[in-house]
């Protein structure tokens, strides 16, 4: 009837009005997200397949907001991304993270990799590369620590254009990963002809392919590209035993997920990392 429409209309538009109400408070709340103290970083341990070291980890920002609770990244990212707000927090999150890993480890032997998520956006950023090189003379981080992931978004722009903002990169010393790959516009003229170091397998895969055929033969293909291209490859979202010990047998040569460590505050990661060291 006319009316249960109406009164459909209303329950949408409510929804809908409640969302717009909670993108712009975020919106808003971000600007000052910074300056209140409200982000922070989490760490997550990578491990080297072979022998379960760990070799680095992948800082994920974390955001407490006092009436709004906890904000995830996969919210909040894409609203900085559309706001321009992302820069400030890009570099933010960078910082804070050469800052922590410098601290963290010293020793030259066992100095861990530091991995940190790039937007596409901070990419096309002019002089984004000089930047954050400032920043790692600044902190006392060699940039060959440091490990920048990329989406497969960047490819929405021309290969033209993105080619030669990476092979800057890469002379600046810092390694470059191709994070969640095989979800999008990934091809292989792609992956073969940019100056990657890495790419990460992504975890839908990851979390399916010991029940799906697909996903296994794609996860097997990954991997056999990533060495035949002689770069890392890094699987994400490991959950189980039976995940590692296929991965592993396929020769992935990082692996990161649950079954290993969540992503820790600094202070927990410093006290995993001492107790790794001291067995
Ligand atoms: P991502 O880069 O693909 O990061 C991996 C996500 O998987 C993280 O979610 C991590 O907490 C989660 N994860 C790790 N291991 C497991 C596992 O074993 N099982 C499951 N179910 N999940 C696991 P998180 O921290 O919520 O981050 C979501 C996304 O937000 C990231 O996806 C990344 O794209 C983005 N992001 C996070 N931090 C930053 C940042 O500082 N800058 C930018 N530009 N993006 C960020
Ligand atoms: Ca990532
Ligand atoms: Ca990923
Ligand atoms: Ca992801």
């Amino acid at each position: 009837s006319k009316a249960d429409k109406k009164g459909d209309f209303l329950f949408y538009s409510n929804c809908i009005s409640k969302q717009i109400k909670r993108k712009m408070n975020i919106q808003n709340e971000l600007l000052h997200a910074i300056e209140k103290d409200q982000l922070s970083l989490h760490y997550q341990p990578q491990m080297r397949a072979i022998d379960k070291k760990l070799v680095g980890v992948e800082a994920l920002i974390r955001w407490k907001h006092p009436t709004l609770g906890d904000i995830f990244p996969d919210e909040f990212v894409s609203i900085a991304e559309e706001t321009g707000g992302i820069h400030e927090l890009g570099l933010f999150v960078f910082r804070r993270a050469c800052e922590d890993i410098c601290a963290l480890s010293s020793n030259e032997e066992d100095a861990i990799n530091l991995s940190v998520n790039i937007s596409p956006v901070q990419l096309l950023e002019p002089d984004f590369g000089p930047i954050i090189l400032d920043i790692c003379h600044d902190v006392g981080i060699d940039p060959k620590r440091i490990t920048l992931e990329l989406t497969e978004n960047i490819f929405i722009h021309r290969l033209d254009v993105v080619k030669p903002l990476l092979s800057k990169l890469r002379e600046l010393g810092f390694a470059l990963s191709l994070d969640d790959f095989g979800t999008g516009y990934s091809s292989l003229s792609y992956i073969n002809s940019l100056p990657l170091t890495e790419i990460k397998i992504d975890r839908s895969f990851i979390n399916k392919f010991l029940e799906i055929y697909q996903s296994d033969m794609l996860v097997r293909m990954i991997i056999e590209i990533g060495r035949l291209c002689g770069l890392l490859v890094v699987a994400e979202g490991v959950e189980t035993k039976e995940q590692f010990q296929k991965l592993l047998s396929y020769g992935c040569n990082r692996v990161q997920g649950y079954y290993f460590a969540r992503p820790l505050t600094i202070e927990t990661l410093s006290e995993t990392i001492a107790i790794f060291q001291s067995e």
